[in-house]
């Protein structure tokens, strides 16, 4: 299988895609020595992060 490397815009962590990452292809066609994407981890962040900013603020249950 093949794979780049990658680095995380967002954690500086370098990551291997493997060729059946969902990223990979979008990567691999920009052909730059260190392809930048976000991880798992920091796209399941932001999204968390903007779930908890559009929850409206909630009432204090004291
Ligand atoms: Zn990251």
């Amino acid at each position: 299988m093949k794979s780049l490397n990658a680095r995380c815009i967002m954690c500086g962590k370098s990551y291997q895609l493997n060729e059946d990452h969902k990223d990979y292809k979008n990567l691999s066609e920009k052909n730059v020595s260190t392809a930048t994407f976000i991880c798992d981890r920091c796209s399941n962040k932001v999204r968390y992060e903007a779930d908890e900013q559009r929850k409206p603020i909630k009432p204090s249950s004291s």
